[in-house]
C-alpha cells in the first residue's frame, strides 16, 4: 500500500524541518525556489561574515541526511486547488507541474528587505547576491541601519564588530530599539552597541520614498517624519520590518485580512483539516512565532495523528521574543529568555556543542560535511 503523500510548500527553516520530522513516515515532496537552504536569520553575520554564515545559514539540501528520502522540486509555486488537492508548480525551464498531494504544508515565508526574496535562484544566483550584498559594504566608509527591529541592531552590531573603522549609526522611531523583547534585552544591548561605538538615535521614524520597497541599500540621505535634519552615509540598510507574506499563490478564502495563512492552535486551516501552516507565513499569534519556537515536531506529530485519526495537539506561543539578538560574537553567544534573562555560551562551545551536537545532529538529525 502506497504511503500518504505530504507535500511541504517552501523549504525554508521551518519546511525543511517539518519535512525532515516526516520523511522517515511518510511519502514526502518538498518544493522550494531554491535548490538549498538560505535561511533569513542572522543578517548581520550574513552581510558581514558571508562566509562564516554559509556554514549554518546556507546549506546544500544535499548535505541533510534525512532529505534523502524527500523528493525535492525546484521551482515556484503559482496556485493550490484544495478540492482537486493540488498544487501547481512552475519549473525553471518554465514548463508547469501539478503536484497531487494527501497533507500539504504550507510554509513559504515572507519576504523581508532584500535578504528574504522568493525567487526563483540558482546555487550560483544565491552565491552572487551574498557577495555584492558584502562588498557593497566593504567598500562603504559610512552605514545608516535604518529600523529598530532585531535584524536592525544585529546588523549595526555586526558591522560595528567586524569593521571598528566605519561610522555605524543606528535610527529608530521608539525611545528603544527591540520593542518585542522584554526591556532588559534592550539594556543589555544597547551598553553592547554603545561599547562598539555604534551611534544611537532614538526618536527617528524615516520617510520610506514613495514606490520604493526597502528592498536594496541606497546612499541618498535619508529624511524623518520626525522633524530632524536628513542624515547621509555611504550606504543605508533598510530594516523597517515590512514583511510581506509569499502567499500569492494562495486562494485568499485561506488568508487572513493581512496576507498571512489563517490557522486554528492545531497549525490546521480551517475546514481545510489536510492543510497546515507553519513559521512565518502562518497566523498563530500576534509575532507569528511558530518558527522560531520550534513548532515544526509538533507540527509532524499532529500531521501523523490526523492521518491516523488520533486527536491533534496546539501550538502554545511563548508571551514574549526570545532567542540571540547579536549573533555570534568573539566572546561567544548570548540567548535571551522571555523574561529578558541572558544566557552566554562561551565561543570555543558555539562551533563544538551547539553547532555540531546540537544543532547538526539534534535538530537537522545529520549534516553530512
Ligand atoms: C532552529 C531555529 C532557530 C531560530 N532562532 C531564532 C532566534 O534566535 N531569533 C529569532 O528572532 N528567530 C529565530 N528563528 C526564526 C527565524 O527568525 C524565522 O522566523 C524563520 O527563518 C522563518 O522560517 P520560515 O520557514 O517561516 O521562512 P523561510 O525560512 O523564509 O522559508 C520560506 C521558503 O519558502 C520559499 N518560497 C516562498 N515562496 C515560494 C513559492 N511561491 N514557491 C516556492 N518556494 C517559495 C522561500 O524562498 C524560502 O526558501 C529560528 C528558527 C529556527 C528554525
Amino acid at each position: 500500500m502506497s504511503r500518504p503523500r505530504v507535500v511541504v510548500a517552501g523549504l525554508g527553516d521551518s519546511g525543511l524541518l517539518t519535512a525532515i520530522h516526516l520523511a522517515r513516515h511518510l511519502d514526502v515532496v518538498g518544493v522550494s525556489s531554491k535548490p538549498e537552504l538560505v535561511s533569513g536569520q542572522e543578517l548581520g553575520m550574513r552581510l558581514t561574515r558571508p562566509d562564516y554564515w554559509a556554514k549554518d545559514y546556507r546549506v546544500s539540501f544535499d548535505r541533510y541526511r534525512r532529505l534523502d528520502r524527500v523528493r525535492r522540486i525546484h521551482g515556484t509555486l503559482t496556485g493550490l486547488d484544495p478540492d482537486a488537492k493540488t498544487v501547481a508548480v512552475e519549473l525553471r525551464d518554465g514548463t508547469s507541474h501539478t503536484e497531487p498531494y494527501d497533507v500539504l504544508v504550507i510554509s513559504t515565508g515572507v519576504m523581508n528587505g532584500f535578504w528574504r526574496r522568493p525567487t526563483l535562484q540558482t546555487s550560483e544566483e544565491i552565491a552572487a547576491d551574498l557577495r555584492a550584498a558584502h562588498e557593497r559594504l566593504v567598500a562603504a566608509d559610512s552605514v545608516i541601519v535604518v529600523g529598530g527591529g532585531a535584524a536592525a541592531v544585529n546588523s549595526a552590531a555586526n558591522l560595528a564588530a567586524t569593521w571598528p573603522g566605519k561610522r555605524i549609526d543606528v535610527y529608530f522611531p521608539g525611545e528603544r530599539a527591540v520593542v518585542n523583547h522584554h526591556p532588559r534585552v534592550w539594556r543589555r544591548v544597547q551598553q553592547r552597541l554603545t561599547d562598539l561605538g555604534v551611534g544611537l538615535h532614538p526618536g527617528h521614524r524615516a520617510v520610506i520614498p514613495d514606490g520604493f520597497g526597502c528592498d536594496r541599500m541606497t546612499d541618498d540621505p535619508v529624511h524623518w517624519s520626525t522633524g530632524q535634519p536628513p542624515a547621509t552615509a555611504d550606504a543605508v540598510l533598510w530594516t523597517v520590518g515590512r514583511v510581506r507574506p509569499n502567499t500569492g499563490w494562495l486562494p485568499e478564502e485561506l488568508l487572513d485580512e493581512v496576507g498571512f495563512v489563517r490557522v486554528t492552535p492545531e497549525l490546521q486551516v480551517p475546514g481545510r483539516p489536510e492543510v497546515f501552516a507553519i513559521g512565518d507565513v502562518a497566523a498563530t499569534d500576534l509575532l507569528r512565532t511558530s518558527a522560531r519556537n520550534r513548532a515544526d515536531r509538533l507540527l509532524a506529530r499532529n500531521i501523523r495523528a490526523h492521518l491516523a485519526g488520533r486527536a491533534l495537539r496546539p501550538y502554545e506561543p511563548p508571551r514574549g521574543r526570545w532567542g540571540s539578538v547579536l549573533g555570534v560574537q568573539d566572546d561567544g553567544l548570548e540567548v535571551f529568555a522571555p523574561t529578558g534573562q541572558a544566557f552566554r555560551f562561551p565561543r570555543w562551545s558555539v562551533d563544538v556543542v551547539l553547532r555540531d551536537l546540537i544543532v547538526k545532529r539534534g535538530i537537522y538529525k545529520g549534516v553530512r560535511r
